[in-house]
C-alpha cells in the first residue's frame, strides 16, 4: 500500500537544484583546518552543493575517535558564512538538534544507527516540532524496509516536509564486496511506495573503498535517485575515521565529470515502438513460465496423492541425488 507524506519537493529546499544533489565533505570534522581546507576545494565545484562532516560519530567499537563535539559547529559555521555552503551533520539525539540548530546548520541526517532505533527517532522528532530544516533519514543497518519508512513518518509527522532518503546500504551477512550491501531492490521498493519521496545515494558507506564508489554513483543515477553523498577529505590515508573510502575533492571532481545522467523517458518514437516490443515478448515468456509452474505445481499435488493414497511418506531423499 501507498505510504501518505506531506512532502516539499526538493527542489524548494535546495536552491537552483537543476541536477542530482551532490553533499561532499569529511566522514569527520577533525580540525578547524582540516574542515575549511576540503570546504575551500569543494566550494570550487559548483556541482557540489552541500558541505557534510560528522561531530558526533556512532563507531562500531569504543575508544577509536567519536568525533570532535560541538567545537566542530563552530567551525560548520564558518564554512557556511566565510565560503557560502550549506552546511549538514549528523544528530542522534534530541540535544544534538538543538546544538545543529543553534549554529544554524542547513540540514541534518539521522545515520544509519539511529534510525533502527524507533525511541531514538522519536526523540529527535519531538525535538523538531515547529523547526523548519531539511531531514535526511538514512536506511537502518538492517534491510527492514519498515523501519526505515517509520522513521521517515515519525520525522513527518513532526512536522517536517523537507524530507528525504539516504540508501547508504545494509550490514552483510557474509562476505561481500561491499562494506554495506546496496540491495537495490529495498530503495526501489521505497521509491515506488513513496514516489515524490527524494532518494539519495551514499556510495562512500555502501562502498566502503574508493574503488567501488564511481560505479555505485552510476548505478544510483541510473535508478533515477535524487543524488548522491560522497565523503572527501584533503588527505584520506590518514582520515581519522572511514580512511579507505575517503577520496579528495580532485577525485571527486574527476568522478562527478564522468557519470552519466540518464533520462526516465524518451519521446523517440522508434525507441518506443522497438520498447514495445521487447516488452510484449518479455510478457509472452512470462506467460509461458507461468503456465509451465502452474503445471508443474498440479503434477506435484497428484504425485503428493499418489504417495498417500499408497501410504508412502513425502520424501525419498534419494530422489533428491
Ligand atoms: C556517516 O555518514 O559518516 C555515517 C556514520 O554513516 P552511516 O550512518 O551511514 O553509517
Ligand atoms: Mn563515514
Amino acid at each position: 500500500m501507498k505510504v501518505q507524506l506531506n512532502l516539499s519537493p526538493i527542489e524548494n529546499w535546495i536552491p537552483g537544484l537543476n541536477e542530482p544533489l551532490v553533499i561532499s565533505g569529511p566522514c569527520s570534522a577533525e580540525s578547524e583546518e582540516q574542515v575549511m581546507a576540503v570546504a575551500r576545494e569543494l566550494k570550487k565545484n559548483p556541482k557540489v552543493k552541500v558541505f557534510r562532516a560528522g561531530i558526533w560519530k556512532p563507531r562500531t567499537r569504543p575508544n577509536s575517535f567519536e568525533g570532535i563535539g560541538e567545537v566542530g559547529l563552530q567551525w560548520l559555521k564558518r564554512v557556511k558564512e566565510e565560503i557560502g555552503m550549506l552546511t549538514s551533520v549528523e544528530v542522534a539525539k534530541a540535544s544534538h538538534v538543538e546544538l545543529a540548530l543553534k549554529y544554524g546548520v542547513d540540514i541534518i541526517w539521522i545515520g544509519a544507527r539511529t534510525s533502527v532505533n524507533p525511541f531514538s527517532v522519536q526523540e529527535i522528532a519531538d525535538a523538531l516540532v515547529g523547526v523548519d530544516i531539511p531531514v535526511l533519514v538514512k536506511n537502518p543497518i538492517n534491510p527492514d524496509l519498515q523501519l526505515w519508512i517509520g522513521a521517515l513518518e515519525r520525522i513527518n509527522q513532526a512536522g517536517i516536509t523537507k524530507l528525504g532518503a539516504i540508501h547508504r546500504g545494509f550490514s552483510p551477512l557474509s562476505d561481500s564486496e561491499y562494506r554495506n550491501e546496496p540491495m537495490w531492490s529495498i530503495p526501489i521498493e521505497l521509491e515506488r511506495l513513496i514516489p515524490n519521496l527524494p532518494i539519495i545515494c551514499d556510495p562512500s558507506h555502501i562502498s566502503g573503498n574508493r574503488v567501488l564508489i564511481e560505479s555505485v554513483s552510476q548505478k544510483a543515477y541510473d535508478l533515477q535517485m535524487k543524488g548522491v553523498m560522497i565523503e572527501s577529505h584533503m588527505d584520506p590515508d590518514n582520515a581519522l575515521s572511514d580512511a579507505k573510502q575517503q577520496i579528495t575533492p580532485k577525485t571527486l571532481g574527476k568522478i562527478l565529470n564522468r557519470l552519466i545522467i540518464r533520462e526516465p523517458e524518451s519521446s523517440d518514437l522508434n525507441f518506443e515502438l522497438r520498447l514495445k516490443e521487447l516488452r510484449k515478448k518479455i510478457d509472452q515468456v512470462d506467460h509461458e513460465l507461468l503456465e509451465a509452474m502452474g503445471a508443474r505445481m498440479q503434477l506435484a499435488e497428484e504425485i503428493a496423492l499418489h504417495k498417500k493414497e499408497h501410504n508412502i511418506t513425502i520424501l525419498q531423499t534419494g530422489r533428491y541425488d
